[in-house]
């Protein structure tokens, strides 16, 4: 087996895996949505379900087509599209610009102004939040005039497991 094969397998088997905090994320959405008397309507439980399940993040289509799998039928990507802009507004989900693709934030609630560390290898996506970094990027953008709506730091390279 060439190493490029053995890599692949990897990533499947990965992939396969559920996230053992899936259900933790899962039970934090539904008590955040009950608190703060968001409606999580059977739509919005499948995709927090696939989502949460996903061992790397997820493009608007691999949801899509999981969906449409699961209802057995045709689902149409506004009421995806809509649904992961729920989840983005609060804050849920964070995007992947780079890479189009929407993961599961841990910690619930958080201002989403961190950076996230993506691995070219396996897809894993971490958040990491840095209040210096944040302060420093803030103050490089007004030293330039510039006034930020968004601020996305992604990181690409390695993961601790692919590295090792
Ligand atoms: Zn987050
Ligand atoms: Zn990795």
């Amino acid at each position: 087996m060439n190493e490029s094969a053995i890599s692949k397998r990897t990533a499947s088997l990965r992939n396969s895996r559920l996230k053992p905090n899936a259900v933790r994320w899962r039970a934090l959405v539904e008590s955040a949505c009950a608190r703060q008397g968001l409606d999580l309507t059977p739509l919005r439980r499948r995709v927090l379900a696939i989502l949460a399940e996903s061992a790397s993040p997820l493009g608007a289509y691999a949801i899509i087509d999981q969906l449409s799998r699961l209802e057995g039928k045709a689902i149409a990507p506004p009421t995806v599209y809509r649904t992961l802009e729920f989840f983005l507004e609060h804050g849920f989900v964070y995007k992947i610009e780079s890479r189009n693709a929407y993961a599961p934030c841990e910690h619930l609630g958080h201002a989403h102004h961190g950076a996230l560390l993506l691995c070219e290898k396996c897809g894993r996506s971490d958040e990491i939040e840095d209040l210096k970094l944040d302060r420093l990027l803030k103050e490089a953008a007004k030293r330039a005039g510039f006034a930020p709506h968004r601020q996305m730091v992604e990181l690409v390279g390695l993961c601790r497991d692919c590295a090792g």
